[in-house]
C-alpha cells in the first residue's frame, strides 16, 4: 500500500486553490471534501468527520480563528491553517488557537500535501501501539498482528481496522468508512462495508482475537475493547 490515506476537510474559498488542493491530495491516496463558506464548516465536520482539516483564514461569513476555535471544542482532529500572509502566521500563534501547523499563500500544493502527511503522521498510531490487549498495528508497514501472530489482511481490511482502531469507541458510518477504504471514489455500496468488517473479523478470530469491532445498530460500526471503555 503506497500510503496511510485519509480524509480532508478543504475549507477555502478560492474555487481554483480548492480543486488543485484536492486533485495533489488524491494522487497522494487521500481523499477529500470542500466547503467555501466558514458558516458551513463545523456542518461539514460532523457530516464528514474528516481526518484533517486545511482551514483557510480568511472565509466568507465566519473566519478560520473562529472555526479552529469550534473545532478545538469539539475535537482532537488536526488542523493546519492556510493564510495569506506571513506575518498572520505570528499573530495567529499568540492567540493560540491550537492550529497544528500554518502555511503562508502561495503555498506549492506538493508542499501543502508533505505538511497533511507529517502532521497525520503525529496524529496517529504510532508503530507499537495497542489499541486492544495484543493488538499491534504497525502505520509503518502497513500490517498488524494479535501476539505477535500476523494477520493477513487485503489493503481494504487493513485500512478499516487502523481507522476503527484508531478512535475506540468512535462510531462510523457505512459512508465514512467507505470515504476512507476507496481513494479512487469509485461506487460501492454498503453491503461492501459489511462484508470487509465481515472478513476482518473472521481474520481476527482465526489469530486468536477477540470481537473487537462491534456493530452499532442503525448506525454503522465501532471499535471496542477493554481498554477504550
Ligand atoms: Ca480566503
Amino acid at each position: 500500500m503506497q500510503d496511510a490515506a485519509g480524509h480532508v476537510l478543504i475549507v477555502e474559498d478560492e474555487p481554483r486553490l480548492a480543486a488543485v488542493l484536492g486533485e495533489y491530495l488524491q494522487a497522494a491516496g487521500y481523499t477529500h471534501h470542500w466547503v467555501d463558506d466558514g458558516a458551513c464548516a463545523m456542518d461539514a465536520f460532523h457530516a464528514q468527520a474528516p481526518d484533517i482539516v486545511l482551514l483557510d483564514l480568511m472565509l466568507p461569513n465566519r473566519d478560520g480563528i473562529e472555526i479552529c476555535r469550534d473545532l478545538r471544542r469539539h475535537a482532537t482532529v488536526p488542523v493546519i491553517m492556510v493564510t495569506a500572509r506571513a506575518e498572520e502566521i505570528d499573530r495567529l500563534l499568540g492567540l493560540e488557537i491550537g492550529a497544528d501547523d500554518y502555511i503562508c499563500k502561495p503555498f506549492s500544493p506538493r508542499e501543502v500535501v508533505a505538511r497533511v502527511h507529517a502532521v497525520l503522521r503525529r496524529h496517529r498510531l504510532v508503530p507499537g501501539d495497542m489499541p486492544a490487549p495484543g493488538l499491534r498495528i504497525d502505520e509503518t508497514a502497513c500490517c498488524a498482528s494479535v501476539d505477535g501472530r500476523p494477520l493477513d489482511l487485503t489493503q481494504v481490511e487493513f485500512r478499516l481496522l487502523r481507522t476503527l482502531a484508531a478512535s475506540p469507541g468512535r462510531v462510523y458510518s457505512r459512508e465514512q468508512l467507505m470515504d476512507r477504504l476507496y481513494a479512487d471514489h469509485r461506487v460501492v455500496t454498503d453491503r461492501t462495508v459489511d462484508s470487509h468488517v465481515k472478513n476482518l473479523r473472521r481474520k481476527l478470530a482465526e489469530v486468536g482475537g477477540e470481537d473487537w469491532v462491534r456493530s452499532v445498530y442503525g448506525v454503522g460500526y465501532r471499535f471496542e475493547s477493554n481498554r477504550s471503555i
